[in-house]
């Protein structure tokens, strides 16, 4: 349900969730099966365009697990553009490739899914649910409501006045730039980690002899990109550029661009020449992991990017938000109605326990990107040959492979037998 809001309006409901991103409105669809009342504030003006191209739209195959148990990847299926092989080439040279079937999972393939899509379909729940979501959009959360020691709310600020929600709990589901995490000093003892480098996104027509069913990682010396099939039928490309270093790219024109992709993907160098015409055609992600003592205080706690900020490698960012709301939800319906009963500690402990739930799985992806990270920007020869030959040692043993890449790709499955090997992805209908 969809409202306006008026003059100093005031909202009840058991759940204030802020921000609108997957893991807010996946957190908003799985609180309302369970009979929760739920307010969602989404800073963004539907009227203005969805969300912001480039973002999040690899989605891992744990990720198309936690859609199909929130029940909405029946309905994405024919939408998403599953991804068979991973292939990374370092000075030129195939160094691994990843098929993805291979591995012993139910959910084995990761997807391309525009997350306008996404989203959409997270926003519009299939048939009647027992609890209610109100959306409030545009609405920016702008202060908290405090009693003693708890947050008791939020305000937001939206184009008809001032809203008050007022909620046994506030989620800040609110992306890495948290305005929850700082009002409600959870931001404090933040561990942020520039990482080296920045990454620019941009799309271009698909080069006619990849296969669009690839990722692509290309390596030469410290420079990277990644290629990624897209949906649109583009190729959507992440490349690599020193801290900062957007200024300096842009002051070398466009042509500096080209060459760089050029350079990288020779295949794509007149893709990139004839289809990359303007800046305004790239968008800038600042790399930085962000790390988070506690995610939770009473009457509130973080999800996704709030709680824990991520770099783009191997696409982890949609799924541990989705995989946060999953979590916190049961959790959340079962303390509010112990708490309710009983007017105990219920949902201060059933935070708690959220965080202690998702937190080695997040720890285990940061510590993989931040690895991946490093090997990426490598420059001396012997440094960037010993590379070469960890990819060589990946790529040649099956086991190994599944060692390093399942707490990315399948941190919430168990393997299956073979005989049982069904992949929900793999009747995903090609874009
Ligand atoms: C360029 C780019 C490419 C990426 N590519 C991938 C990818 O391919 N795969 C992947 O897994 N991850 C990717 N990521 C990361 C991924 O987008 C995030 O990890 C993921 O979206 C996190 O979900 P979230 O719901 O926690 O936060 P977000 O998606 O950031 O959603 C937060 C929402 O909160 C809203 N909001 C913010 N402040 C307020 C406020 N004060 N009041 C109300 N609303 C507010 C925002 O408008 C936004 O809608 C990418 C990120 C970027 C920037």
């Amino acid at each position: 349900m969809r409202s306006e809001a008026s003059e100093g309006t005031v909202l009840g409901a058991d759940v204030c969730v802020v921000g609108g991103g997957p893991g807010g409105r996946a957190l908003a669809l799985a609180l309302t099966r369970l009979g929760c009342d739920v307010v969602l504030l989404e800073k963004r003006d539907p009227a203005r365009g969805g969300a912001p191209a480039f973002r999040g739209e690899s989605v891992s195959p744990d990720g198309v697990r936690l859609l199909d148990g929130l029940g909405v990847w029946e309905r994405l299926r024919k939408a998403a553009h599953r991804v068979d092989r991973l292939e990374i080439e370092d000075a030129g040279r195939r160094v691994l490739d990843v098929r993805f079937a291979d591995f012993p999972y139910r959910y084995r393939h990761p997807v391309e899914l525009a997350q306008p899509t996404l989203l959409a379909a997270l926003a519009e729940p299939a048939g009647p649910l027992p609890g209610t979501c109100t959306v409030l959009e545009p609405a920016t959360a702008v202060g908290l409501l405090v009693e003693g020691p708890a947050v008791t709310g939020v305000r937001a600020s939206t184009p008809t006045g001032t809203v008050r929600v007022s909620a046994a709990l506030t989620v800040g589901a609110d992306g890495r730039y948290s305005a929850v995490r700082r009002l409600s000093g959870l931001a404090e003892h933040a561990r942020q980690l520039p990482l080296e480098r920045d990454v620019v996104w941009l799309k271009l027509p698909f080069p006619a002899e990849w296969d669009r069913r690839a990722y692509r990682v290309r390596i030469a010396g410290d420079s990277h990109g990644l290629f990624l099939p897209s949906t649109d039928g583009t190729v959507r490309v992440g490349l690599n550029i020193p801290k900062g270093g957007l200024r300096t790219l842009r002051a070398g024109g466009l042509g500096q661009l080209h060459a760089r992709i050029g350079h990288l993907a020779p295949e794509a160098a007149e893709a990139a020449r004839d289809g990359l015409r303007s800046w305004s055609e790239t968008a800038l992600l600042d790399i930085f992991t962000t790390e988070l003592p506690r995610w939770s205080a009473p009457g509130v706690v973080l999800i996704g990017d709030a709680a824990h900020t991520l770099s783009p490698v191997l696409g982890q960012g949609v799924n541990h938000a989705l995989a946060d709301a999953v979590t916190l939800a049961p959790l959340v319906a079962e303390a509010l109605d112990r708490d309710r009963r009983a007017h105990g500690r219920a949902l201060l402990e059933a935070l708690q326990h959220f965080q202690r739930r998702r937190e080695p799985d997040v720890g285990r992806s940061r510590a993989l990107q931040l690895r991946q990270e490093r090997m990426f920007t490598l420059t001396a020869p012997a440094a960037t040959a010993l590379r070469r030959t960890v990819y060589r040692a990946l790529d040649a043993s099956p086991a190994l492979r599944r060692r390093v890449l399942a707490p990315a790709y399948f941190p919430g499955q168990r393997p299956v037998a073979p005989p049982e090997q069904q992949d929900a992805a793999s009747e995903a209908a090609p874009v």
